[in-house]
């Protein structure tokens, strides 16, 4: 009887093992996870442990996501029905709670909480490792569920985002045939929290860069077609690559677009966005066009916010952080590039704009391009310090640039070299400048004209110090209130870091240097300047002033060889013009009796020399 009994148990326990063996099915997240997939796919799906990652097949005789790791088998106990919200059931989705998961797939020193809600499907890299995919498949329609995953990475964080707006096909529409047959639209948000010090260090806004590369359909009418066919009039659509290596921390993003914040009311967020405790800076982003615009690459590069302390924007000065607000000026022949110490711009100061335009009080100088590349570029440095000197600029920096400004143009001391107001005195243009002895444009006072091309929320200049000079107003919109700068004219809020801002009466700029400096003396030594600088040599020698001259116009043409400068004296109007060709610059000068002289001078090569900056 013994004997038989332990039969019995060993017979029950091979029958239970076996009739386990029959009855495994794949997790049901396994299955969804292939769901509009092909065999050998790529797929990840999400079990007790954390997030696994695999390709789809078909051998437990349904299509489902199997696990690369080894000899996985699929855990029996499967989790409850994960609470998404993505059902049509608007009762579960409002009382349901995002989970976080955990990725297993990446690996680093830092751990990361990666947030996201997005209409309709994403997936996530930290650069080409995969983080997180939607759990919920593209082809659900109304898939409204939040997912909320944490992950170990790596100082500085690339995330980049595959954002899909739902689409029943390439016409760009959802529901076709019935009644509500239409084109739907995109959305997405998305938050990263540094689990160490538990802070938000990342969202989506327009700081993103986003690249379209599935658009549909290309005419609005295709939506109140009958039979809608994808590519024919009126549904064609257009699909553009993905660029190759778009996920690597090193890929020039420079061409793509700033992504577009949206409205909450444009983007109507709903099912698991409100699972989700949002930063106010998270921001609502789709590229422009949230309707047509179907599939959209989006990536963000995250430094690690310690090593942001005491520095401003961008003043841990990374070169995709600098050239984001330089890049806006490639036509200006603007370009950044960087070397250990400093990020280099390099620039022919001829900027965009009515140059020159209303001065009164003019020395007869014109803006000639310089040659501020190579070893004669800008240098900004990328480890700005604070100084205990703060020199300020009304007893320092007669000479040269105090700063330089977005568009590639420096900035020199509000004060001219007799220590008067150049604005005041009526020497400056429109906007802020005029030209040196080297014939060599430059402000004096902040351009403050840049904040309609680069925003109101990004530098409009860099001080030489390292620290960025914003505008009139704050980056989140508001007006700067300016009780609360400090006697160098700049202040540190909202984890922006020690910055400036302009000012519309005197000092415009900053005051004095928050940070160190290195300084020259002039070869009088009757001022100094701040070095390195780039170095400016004149073609011809300096003029004196033209009085009772007022420009009045100026051109130029695309090649920058070509300019004119009109004027109007006692009444009449005179036009200056000069011109290269050949490396010599032709100047045709009004002598102001009907007559013209020219004079030719041979173009400069090597800005060597003298620092320009003298009136
Ligand atoms: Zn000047
Ligand atoms: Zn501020």
């Amino acid at each position: 009887m013994k004997i038989n009994k332990i039969l019995i148990s060993i017979f029950f326990i091979c029958l239970s093992v076996s009739s386990t063996h029959a009855n495994r099915m794949p997790p049901r997240e396994a299955i969804l996870a292939c769901e509009g997939k092909s065999m050998q796919e790529t797929c990840q799906f999400q079990d007790r442990k954390g997030i696994l990652s695999g390709v789809c097949n078909d051998k437990p005789g349904i299509m489902s996501c199997a696990p690369n790791r080894g000899k996985q088998t699929f855990k029996e106990k499967l989790r409850p029905p994960k609470q998404n919200s993505y059902t049509n059931s608007k009762a579960s989705s409002q009382s349901s709670s995002t989970q976080t998961k955990y990725s297993k797939s990446i690996s680093g020193s830092n751990k990361f909480k990666l947030e996201v809600w997005v209409d309709n499907w994403f997936s996530a890299y930290a650069e080409d490792q995969l983080i997180i995919e939607d759990s919920v498949s593209i082809t659900t329609e109304r898939s409204f569920n939040s997912e909320s995953v944490t992950f170990e990475s790596d100082y500085p964080l690339h995330l980049n985002f595959v954002l899909k707006d739902f689409k029943q096909n390439d016409t760009g529409l959802e529901y076709i045939g019935k009644h509500n047959q239409q084109i739907g639209d995109g959305g997405f948000i998305m938050q990263v929290t540094d689990m160490n010090s538990n802070k938000v260090i990342a969202v989506s806004n327009k700081n993103m860069k986003c690249m379209v590369v599935h658009k549909a359909p290309l005419n609005k009418s295709c939506k109140n077609s009958s039979s809608p066919q994808a590519g024919m009039s009126p549904c064609e659509y257009k699909t553009t690559d993905e660029p190759i290596d778009w996920k690597k921390s090193n890929f020039d993003d420079s061409s793509w677009k700033n992504a577009y914040e949206h409205s909450k009311r444009s983007v109507r967020p709903k099912g698991g966005y409100d699972n989700i405790n949002w930063s106010s800076n998270a921001k609502l982003i789709w590229s422009k066009d949230l309707e047509l615009d179907n599939t959209v690459l989006c990536r963000i590069r995250i430094e690690n916010p310690k090593e942001k302390i005491n520095t401003t924007y961008l003043s841990s000065n990374s070169k995709s952080e600098v050239s984001s607000v330089f890049n806006y000026f490639h036509s200006n022949n603007v370009h950044v590039s960087e070397s250990d110490q400093y990020i280099q711009v390099s620039s022919d100061g001829i900027p965009s704009g009515e140059l020159m335009v209303g001065i009164k009080s003019w020395q007869q100088q014109v803006p000639l391009p310089q040659n501020y590349s190579g070893d004669n570029a800008w240098l900004l440095t990328k480890n700005p310090q604070p100084s205990s000197k703060n020199l300020s600029l009304s007893s320092n920096f007669y000479m040269g640039a105090v700063g330089l400004a977005v568009d590639g143009i420096p900035i020199f001391n509000p004060l001219n070299n007799r220590g008067d107001d150049a604005y005041l005195v009526g020497e400056l243009d429109h906007m802020g400048g005029h030209s040196g002895r080297a014939d060599d444009y430059h402000y004096h006072t902040a351009p403050t004209h840049l904040n309609s091309i680069v925003g109101n929320d990004k530098p409009i200049a860099f001080i030489l110090d390292g620290y960025a000079l914003y505008g009139f107003y704050e980056p989140n919109g508001e007006k700067v209130d300016y009780s609360t700068l400090d006697k160098n004219k700049g202040h540190r809020h909202d984890g922006i870091g020690y910055h400036y801002h302009a000012s519309v009466e005197y000092p415009y700029i900053n005051q004095s240097m928050y940070g160190k400096v290195k300084i020259s003396l002039d070869s009088r030594g009757n001022t100094n300047f701040i070095s390195p600088q780039p170095k400016t040599k004149p073609l011809r020698k300096s003029l004196e002033p033209l009085r009772g001259a007022e420009i009045t116009g100026f051109t130029v043409n695309d090649e920058k060889t070509k300019f004119s400068l009109t004027y109007k004296l006692k009444g009449k109007g005179y036009t200056l013009y000069y011109q290269l060709t050949n490396d010599t610059w032709k100047f045709t000068i009004p002598n102001h009796d009907g007559t013209n002289r020219v004079e030719s001078y041979k173009a400069v090569k090597n800005n060597k020399f003298v620092h320009s900056h003298s009136h």
